[in-house]
């Protein structure tokens, strides 16, 4: 079965109320699909257009890359408008989903420093010049924005015990813990908001349905 993985939606125009049907993509395998990481690069890979006005928004929803040929070969980008743990969730879901996609050539050490996060409006950087980039702006953002409160710390802390402990022991639940507390840091407002102009939407049920 393909590994890459879209989810339709059915959609009404904001602006003239037309209904059609959009395809959300949720995993993007890059050697399959060059098409689709070429879009996520360019931040447009969620963005819709009604065939009557045509570019009408982005769609609110996660996305799992998966590189094989890169490093790290994983990358989860949490959907906006969702909380911490729909964070999580939306994280396990696609990641298993993967797995099962890819069957006998997963391999468990991808996950073996935690599975990476990146904001949104700072994916198009980390997969053009890497996840260093990224994650170098959003230590700039966040040092030069908003005083970070100690729960912050509190998580960053938590994130790199928990990642140790699945290190040592291969701990799912300390994975886990980690994936939250990383989740936690991301949806903190330290972090940038959708880039202007663009319509976030917020989906009235989450991406996938639960097993
Ligand atoms: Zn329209």
């Amino acid at each position: 079965m393909p590994t890459s993985l879209s989810q339709p939606a059915d959609l009404t125009c904001p602006q003239c109320g037309h209904r059609f049907a959009a395809e959300v993509w949720l995993i993007v395998d890059a050697a399959e699909r060059p098409d689709l990481l070429e879009k996520a690069q360019q931040g447009t890979l969620h963005e819709v257009a009604c065939p009557n006005c045509g570019p009408i928004g982005q769609l609110d929803a996660p996305l799992l890359l998966f590189r094989p040929d890169a490093t790290p070969p994983l990358l989860f980008s949490p959907a906006q408008e969702t909380s911490a743990e729909q964070d999580r969730e939306h994280a396990r879901q696609l990641v298993s989903r993967l797995r099962q996609a890819l069957g006998p050539a997963w391999r468990d050490e991808w996950l073996a420093q935690g599975l990476p996060g990146v904001p949104r409006p700072l994916l198009p950087l980390a997969l053009k010049e890497g996840l260093e980039a990224a994650q170098r702006k959003m230590q700039e953002q966040a040092a030069g924005g908003l005083p970070i409160p100690p729960e912050f710390r509190d998580d960053l802390q938590k994130a790199k015990e928990a990642e140790g402990r699945y290190l040592r022991h291969s701990d799912r639940a300390a994975l886990d813990q980690a994936a939250a507390a990383w989740a936690r840091i991301l949806d903190h407002p330290a972090f940038p908001a959708a880039p202007g102009g663009w319509r976030t939407w917020k989906r009235p049920s989450p991406p996938i349905s639960r097993r």
